[in-house]
């Protein structure tokens, strides 16, 4: 077991700082005043990052850490910080670790009892699950499926029986492929794309599966979020008087029968077409 403070003095620190996700207002002043702090910013596109802390008159040495050096650049920026040098890590956009490189720093800095802390900002799939109208309470992030068709399908036919909200993070380039995979995997199950998040074009677009596979691709730019309503299991085994019964309650209290409908599927979980075809003779 390892318990670290992370703002013990005594305790040298790695700071990961979340950057935005496309509005630069989303730039805190609590990361600004971090990095401001820093001896030394690791960062997974240094170039990038230059121009970030540009816009903020912020000048720093910055250090290269990105997926093809992440093994070696950790092992460096963790001596540095045993040598008593302030470091925080900033991936392109939101936060480090998160489809982004940053995890095996964070591993190398736990092995080497280095505290690690995070400065907060938005992170893509988060904005795109709490605006988007599914689930929010289980939610199961999966990020990029692979460019290969065929393992895309393995792990989505994976994913069926998951009753989480599925989040994916997908490219312009690509969603075409994957919609049309996923709709042939999921069907008809409520889905949404949330794209350019944060910025002046974001868009939510909302439907079955089978709508968006309809969907103009070429009007679908910049970055987005796929998040796909997790398995509804339906009470089959509940019998018919028990249905009857509670829609004939619901009526008796007011509700019109579509409201009834509606109640009693919610409540008990059941397929609509079934309770329709129940409700038809009251
Ligand atoms: N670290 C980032 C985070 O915390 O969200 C994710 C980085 S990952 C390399 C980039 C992917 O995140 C994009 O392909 C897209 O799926 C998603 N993403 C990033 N910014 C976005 C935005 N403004 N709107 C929608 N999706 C975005």
């Amino acid at each position: 077991m390892k318990r670290n403070k992370s703002f013990d003095k005594s305790t040298p620190l790695l700071y990961l700082v979340a950057t935005p996700i496309g509005n630069l207002g989303e730039m805190s002043k609590r990361a600004l005043d971090t990095l401001n702090e820093m001896d030394l910013i690791a960062a997974e596109d240094t170039r990038n990052t230059f121009m970030l802390l540009s816009q903020y008159g912020i000048k720093k040495e910055l250090f290269s850490l990105r997926e093809h050096n992440e093994t070696t650049a950790s092992k460096h920026i963790i001596g540095l910080i045993k040598q008593g040098k302030k470091v925080a890590y900033v991936s392109d956009a939101g936060y480090p670790g998160i489809s982004d490189p940053g995890y095996l720093l964070v591993k190398e800095a736990i092995q080497n009892d280095i505290a690690v802390s995070t400065i907060s900002g938005s992170s893509a799939f988060i904005n795109a699950l709490v605006a988007s109208g599914l689930p929010t309470d289980h939610f199961y992030f999966y990020g990029f499926l692979s460019k290969k068709g065929n393992e895309a399908r393995q792990a989505l036919e994976a994913l069926k029986d998951r009753e989480e909200t599925l989040i994916f993070y997908e490219s312009p380039h690509h969603i075409k492929e994957t919609i049309l995979l996923m709709s042939d995997i999921f069907q008809d199950r409520e889905a949404v794309i949330a794209r350019e998040l944060t910025k002046l074009n974001e868009e939510y677009i909302r439907g079955s599966l089978l709508e968006l596979k309809d969907l103009d691709f070429s009007t679908l730019k910049g970055e987005m979020v796929i998040l796909i309503h997790g398995l509804e299991k339906s009470n089959d085994d509940i019998s018919d008087e028990v249905i009857i019964k509670r829609l004939q309650f619901c009526i008796s209290k007011g509700a019109t029968k579509k409201a009834a409908i509606e109640i009693v599927c919610d409540e008990l979980k059941l397929h609509k077409n079934r309770v329709y075809k129940l409700a038809q003779n009251l």
